[in-house]
């Protein structure tokens, strides 16, 4: 069954998702920040909140979970390898696990890079990832624990999910990105469309998020490290893709 999303905005720039399967009537809440104005919005909706789904286990993905546990009673869904970094973890899933919310099931994909242990979920009845601090919009998340391999390997496995694939990330990042993003890929038109669409939502005080993969094929300089033109705006035709990745990411960091 599809998915109902909802999407909410908390601490600066996070989004927390609340997923409802119809059939079963589950709840689930996707990286939960904080508390609050989760339950509220839960509870302005008339839905019962049954689990926790967390992609990693930062504070801005994590902080809520005791206290929607607590209040709800709820299930806390997390990635295996990082089992004791997730407060009040019950289920550990790892790659290429099925997780079953109601009568829909997302399949779990190991991303490492962010941080170790992180990993996505993707509803493919609702063409719908949740890929927390790995894929952003225009963007990625910094490597902080893993290797530059190893997130460009992730991105990869990403990438090769359908074009039309909703991708709900945890932050709302986008403008920032595109200012980078032109800076290392300014004849790239899909990128430079992407500036002015998110340039008029933005305005109007709306998010950009989730945008489609197909999009971030085009636009996304993380993406595409392994793409002639981009290569050879960087003078690295050629080059071995995760040496590229390595150069953008490490620009990036000091933007
Ligand atoms: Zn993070
Ligand atoms: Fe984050």
């Amino acid at each position: 069954m599809t998915l109902d999303i909802r999407q909410v905005p908390v601490l600066n720039d996070n989004y927390v998702y609340l997923v409802r399967e119809p059939e079963s009537g589950n709840v689930a809440v996707v990286d939960p920040a904080v508390a609050d104005p989760v339950l509220d919005k839960a509870a302005k909706l008339g839905w019962t909140i049954t689990h926790i789904l967390n992609t990693h286990h930062h504070g801005d993905h994590t902080g809520g979970n005791l206290e929607i546990k607590e209040k709800t009673g709820c299930t806390i869904v997390g990635p295996g390898p990082d089992k004791d970094r997730i407060p009040g973890i019950d289920v550990q899933v790892n790659d290429s696990d099925t997780f079953a919310l109601g009568a829909t099931e997302a399949k779990v994909f190991f991303v490492p890079g962010h941080t170790r242990g992180h990993i996505a979920y993707w509803f493919a009845d609702s063409i719908a990832l949740f890929c927390g601090d790995t894929l952003f919009s225009i963007g990625c998340g910094r490597v902080f624990e893993g290797t530059m391999d190893q997130m460009w390997t992730s991105l990869s496995r990403l990438r090769t999910l359908p074009p039309e694939t909703r991708v709900y990330c945890a932050h709302e990042y986008t403008q920032s990105n595109i200012q980078f993003a032109v800076s290392v890929d300014p004849n790239n038109v899909a990128l430079r469309n992407r500036e002015e669409e998110v340039k008029q939502k933005r305005d109007r005080g709306e998010p950009t998020v989730p945008s489609r993969l197909g999009e971030e094929l085009a636009a996304n300089p993380f993406l595409r490290v392994d793409q002639p033109d981009l290569q050879k705006a960087l003078g690295m035709l050629g080059a071995d893709p995760v040496a590229v990745f390595a150069e953008i990411r490490g620009r990036k960091d000091t933007f």
